[in-house]
């Protein structure tokens, strides 16, 4: 079998030009790759310690790749069978360093938002079960949850309305910018999720959207005035769809698919669960 390193200037996977970025991401995009030139980055290595190194990889891959290293002029071989990678090769993996740190950033922020709950998630906290919880019943639950909302707050003095339990949870008029915002981001949901085929959701960002909303400071009878009309608008929204637009889906991040469905349910736990926060205030260590 004979192999060929992505040359630039000419065709490339993802380029017809053969532009050399789009050349070299070919080439180090090629499975075991990196792993060669990162275990090489100490100095020369037989080509058995190379493969042992690899964690065993077969050695027709590690051949292939070896031969596509030198013909890029990444790695030479010496005339004793070892492999050492040659200043552009060094090169190379000094210019993965600022996209390796990147990386470290892409990660943590997809870990830093939280995970959806599932399809058939039962909250500990409130008790409202997913499954038991069908179009109707969050109709209901939007229709009920404004008047809730204001009998839960009627009696709270300003302090008490805008004071924080405890550092990291919100006091009762952060919940209820919340609650608006939810509803009015899931109407919004809903209606892309009715319109594409498998829209991607963009993440709500909670927090990001509590400062940048100033919920803190936000007068009590706009908000609840904003909440009752977002539930309303999203209660009409969810009444008229059927039961096949139930099954339809949406994404959020990668592997987070969910129904339509799911996205109703959501909807109502997050004022129903936010309601008990308001009426229960955290103690610490729940
Ligand atoms: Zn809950």
């Amino acid at each position: 079998m004979t192999t060929s390193a992505p040359r630039p200037g000419r065709p490339v996977r993802g380029s017809v030009t053969g532009r050399p970025v789009m050349a070299a991401l070919d080439l180090l995009g090629r499975r075991w790759t990196l792993r060669v030139l990162w275990e090489l980055r100490d100095g020369a290595l037989g080509f058995r310690p190379l493969q042992k190194r690899c964690d065993g990889m077969s050695s027709s891959v590690l051949q292939t790749r070896l031969t596509e290293l030198q013909q890029a002029l990444l790695v030479i071989r010496h005339p004793d069978g070892s492999y050492q990678l040659t200043d552009l090769g060094a090169g190379a993996c000094q210019a993965l360093l600022p996209l390796n740190r990147w990386s470290g950033d892409w990660a943590a922020a997809i870990d830093a938002i939280p995970p959806l709950v599932p399809e058939d998630h039962v909250c500990d906290s409130c008790g409202l079960s997913y499954p038991y919880t069908d179009t109707e019943q969050a109709a209901d639950m939007l229709a009920s949850l404004p008047a809730r909302f204001r009998q839960a707050v009627a009696g709270l003095t300003d302090a008490a309305l805008r004071r924080r339990p405890e550092p990291g949870t919100w006091s009762a008029i952060e919940y209820l910018c919340h609650v608006r915002d939810v509803f009015d981001v899931y109407t919004d949901r809903i209606n892309q999720t009715l319109a594409q085929e498998h829209p991607v959701l963009e993440p709500m960002r909670n927090d990001q959207r509590a400062v940048q909303g100033r919920y803190n400071d936000q007068n009590q009878r706009e908000v609840l005035d904003a909440l009752t009309e977002a539930a309303a608008r999203l209660r009409a929204l969810i009444t008229g769809i059927t039961p096949a637009q139930r099954l339809r889906s949406a994404t959020r991040l990668p592997g987070e698919e969910r129904t339509l469905l799911w996205l109703i349910r959501q909807a109502a736990h997050e004022g129903i669960h936010h309601l008990h926060d308001i009426e229960r205030p955290a103690t610490p260590g729940s």
